[in-house]
């Protein structure tokens, strides 16, 4: 199982971290060791001062598939779900300035929570509604039709690179909002009205 994220999927985020809108989809992977266990605390990791938060839509793929065309991507899922991907945003920067890979700032232990339940496609609206609450401020909201790469688009450019397999997670992007997270901290991230997921930063 592995974990496909999309950088710079929101044109209102990737303006506010100073980036330009990109021609084809930023992809980066996690490892399965970046799921935090359920109703786990994250533990804000040491390496790093400028923790943030990014809430993200969720695809769970339900059948193998490699070069799928975007016409027939809704075959290969029904269910999305609600994780943050977790950013060491000072460890990143670093990365960036030097030309190295990002795993440092972003694939490390428990920097991938996802919601316990997953929404079925057929029960959602075809423009998905989702937000992020921090100590019950409302600190990021999107949908999903503002992404830059819709759901098949990603699919139809992650399987012509990656192999698509059963149980694997693509997280597609976050909206702008992304702020740091402090210790004592509660997340909550919502689709729609209904809550899916709470981090307590620790
Ligand atoms: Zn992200």
């Amino acid at each position: 199982m592995k974990i496909i994220c999309v950088g710079r999927n929101y044109a209102k985020h990737a303006k506010e971290l100073g980036n330009d809108v990109p021609k084809t989809p930023v992809l980066f992977l996690k490892p399965d060791t970046a799921i935090l266990p359920k109703r786990n605390p994250l533990y804000y990791p040491h390496f790093t001062k400028d923790l943030h938060h990014e809430v993200e839509l969720v695809i769970r793929i339900n059948r193998l598939g490699k070069n799928i065309e975007e016409r027939f991507a809704h075959k290969y899922y029904n269910e999305i779900g609600i994780g943050i991907d977790f950013t060491a945003r000072d460890v990143q920067q670093q990365c960036k300035e030097k030309g190295l890979p990002w795993e440092r700032a972003k694939a490390f232990d428990g920097s991938a929570p996802i919601s316990e339940k997953f929404l079925k496609v057929s029960h959602l609206p075809e423009n998905i509604q989702f937000s992020m609450r921090n100590n019950g401020e409302l600190v990021q909201e999107g949908q999903s039709n503002d992404m830059l790469f819709g759901f098949n688009k990603l699919i139809e450019e992650i399987s012509q690179v990656f192999t698509l397999k059963i149980g694997d997670l693509i997280f597609t992007g976050t909206p702008a909002g992304v702020a740091p997270v402090k210790i004592g901290d509660r997340l909550e991230c919502y689709i729609g009205d209904e809550k899916l997921l709470k981090v307590d930063i620790r």
